[in-house]
Order: structure tokens, then sequence, then C-alpha cells
């Protein structure tokens, strides 16, 4: 069953619950069934705004083009002001009158309330099961929601009963279920306040997103991971460094976590990864050489490639081949970031060749090799 299976159900229960409970206090005369009622009707409401705003939260205007996915928490948040003004006038009455309960229908209101009793025992029960397994936390949260449901059906049994032995305590027990939804209606303004603000997602959620980035071998590190959670959906905004120099690699990597995300986290709306080249710590700066070992005039005239990578001695190369493209080649296949010759080359496939890796051509003042490097290094 699916979020929007699971709301549909919540709905159906606490309709039927409040209708139910409704009658109980009209036949009895509780304050502490009606405040009840109330109380379910209102779980209800929620259920039905959370539901509408799932079927329309992907309709956009060109004034709300993140759509209107907000609805939901600004619904609750309406909800949660109702079931306040709902618990004071509760809690008021139970101050003002003094209750009697009509014993005459007394074991048709305690049947009621179990009934009800156990509708919300057996939902909490399947919903928190269920949200284990989606591994949604709104379906556990909820979950622990019903459960109190259940506690306050529990109370107004209790006051039913004493009643039945003659003791009309049902003003305190109205009391209690006061508490109970002013107690409610506290923890969804705070919730809702807190996704209507941008509040982050919780911290299971945010672990489980750094992990699948970070299982990509080419990610080297997150530099930055916000997550917020707004009217059920998961907004990502991140930085990361990847080890692949090109911008087609580096964005395919993007691509390839933002769709593992998705995947693994259906809940996710959006992710938004910005990606940085990773500094390996030194530079790789190629020489070319010429066969009077000064810096090589063109890339046709080099005899030899010298290496040096983070103040590391020379590696050298002696290529087979002296064309421009070859040349190119093997630079890009040792990952050098500049290379250091007399001019660029001629030849534009092999310009390209360069620009495609990332490698930057340095033509340099002096034509001896270290202090052509000191050119680059002393900017560094
Ligand atoms: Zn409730």
């Amino acid at each position: 069953m699916n979020k929007e299976n699971w709301a549909l159900l919540s709905v159906t229960v606490n309709l039927f619950q409040s209708a139910i409970k409704f009658v109980g206090a009209i036949l009895t005369g509780s304050l502490s069934m009606l405040g009840e009622a109330i109380h379910s009707l209102s779980d209800s409401t929620a259920s039905i705004i959370a539901y509408i705003s799932i079927k329309f939260s992907e309709k956009k205007h060109h004034r709300f083009p993140y759509g209107l996915y907000k609805l939901e928490n600004i619904g609750a948040i309406v909800i949660g002001f109702f079931l306040i003004i709902a618990g004071v006038e509760i809690g008021k009455k139970a101050f003002e009158e003094r209750i009697v309960i009509n014993k005459e229908h007394l074991p048709v209101a305690i049947l009621i309330m179990v009934v009800s009793l156990s509708l919300s025992l057996t939902l909490s029960f399947f919903e928190r099961r269920a949200g284990k397994r989606l591994n949604s936390p709104t379906l556990v949260a909820d979950s622990y929601h019903t459960l109190t449901d259940a506690f306050g059906s529990f109370l107004v049994i209790l006051s039913l009963s004493a009643s039945h032995f003659g003791y009309e305590y049902d003003r305190y027990f109205a009391l209690a279920i006061a508490g109970l939804i002013g107690f409610t209606a506290i923890n969804m303004l705070r919730e809702q306040i807190g996704f209507i603000l941008d509040i982050s997602a919780d911290k299971e959620t945010v672990e489980r997103i750094r992990n699948i980035i970070l299982s990509f071998d080419d990610v080297v590190e997150i530099k930055r991971l916000l997550v917020r959670e707004a009217g059920g959906r998961i907004f990502i905004d991140t930085t990361i460094t990847i080890k692949a120099k090109d911008f087609i690699k580096s964005h395919n990597i993007a691509d390839a976590i933002e769709r593992k995300i998705v995947e693994e986290i259906p809940q996710v709306h959006s992710v938004f990864i910005h990606y940085e080249p990773h500094d390996d710590g030194g530079l790789r700066i190629a020489v070319l050489v010429d066969d009077k070992d000064g810096i090589a005039e063109s890339f046709g005239s080099a005899k030899k490639i010298m290496i040096f990578k983070g103040g590391e001695g020379p590696e050298v190369l002696e290529p087979n081949s002296r064309g421009e493209i070859e040349i190119a080649k093997i630079l890009g296949n040792l990952n050098v970031d500049i290379v250091i010759s007399g001019h660029h080359p001629r030849d534009s496939r092999a310009k390209w060749y360069l620009h495609r890796n990332g490698i930057f051509v340095w033509e340099p003042e002096s034509r001896n090799i270290y202090e052509a490097i000191s050119e680059i290094t002393k900017n560094v």
C-alpha cells in the first residue's frame, strides 16, 4: 500500500470513529466522549488535506513554479489552531458545568469506545509496520499519533466505567482529553511550522543520502549537504568534489548519483548537485624537450616529455611518434594539467584534444626547463 492509500485508510477509520463517538456523546451526555469525537474529526480532516495535497501538489502555475506542495503544511497548521480552540472550549466546559451521564445508554457508549480503541490500536500497529517497510518516517510518526488516539479512547472508557459504578468523574476525564488535544495540537504546529521554515530532514535520511553519494568511487568529498523537507517531499542541495577532470564525465557521475538517490528514497523530489573537480594535491606539469635539452619550440619538435608532479623528480618519456595529435594524446593519458611548450600546437584536433582533457599550454619566457617550471610554480 502506498502513501496515498494509507491516507485514505486513515481518513476512513477516523471519520467512522468520529461519527460513532458523536452518537455516543449525544446518547450519554459525556463531555470526554464529545472531546474525543472532535479529536477524531480533526484527525480525519488532517488526513483529507494530506490526501488532497498529494493529489494536487504536482500542479504548477507560473507564479508558483515549485508547485503548491506546502498547502498540506498550511492546512495542518489551520487544523492545529482549530484543535487548540476545541481543547480550550472542552476545558472551559469541564470547569463550568457539572456533567451527569445518562446511564441508560452506558453499555452502547462503552461498546463504541472499545471498538474505537481496538481500531486505533490495529491501525497504529499496521502503520508502524508499513512505515518501517516503506522507510517512511511520516507513517511511523503517524502510527505514534494513532497510539495516542487509542489512549484518548481508553480514558473515555475509564470515565464511562466509573460512571457505571456511580463515580461521576467525566469532567476530569474531559479535562485530560482537552490536555491530550492541546498536546497533539502543539506538536502538530511545531512540526508544521518547521516544514514551512525549511527544517532539515531527519538525521537518518540525511545520513542515508550521504552514504549513497559516497558509494560512488569518483566522489572524493561532500563539501556541503542541505536536505530540507516540506509537504512530505525531500529537497537536496549538495556540493561534491569529483575525481574526473572533464566536464562530460563529471556530469554523468552527477546524473548517476541523482538517479540512485531518487531510486532508493522515493520521497526525494529534487536533487541539485554542484560538482567541483578534485585537486589531488599537486599539479602534473609536462615539459616538451627538444634535442638540445631545452624547451621544444613546438609540439612537433619535442624529442622527450618530462613529467613533474608535486615536486617529484621528472619521469622522462621518449615518444615514438612526433605528431602533434600523438603528443596531445600522450599528455591526456598521463593526466597532465599543464604542458610547457614554446608554442601551442597548430593542428586543431590536437588543440581540441588538449582542451577536452583540461590541459593548459604554457608558453614560457625562458627556454631553460627549470626556469620555465618556476614561472608556473611561483604563481601557484
Ligand atoms: Zn489524534
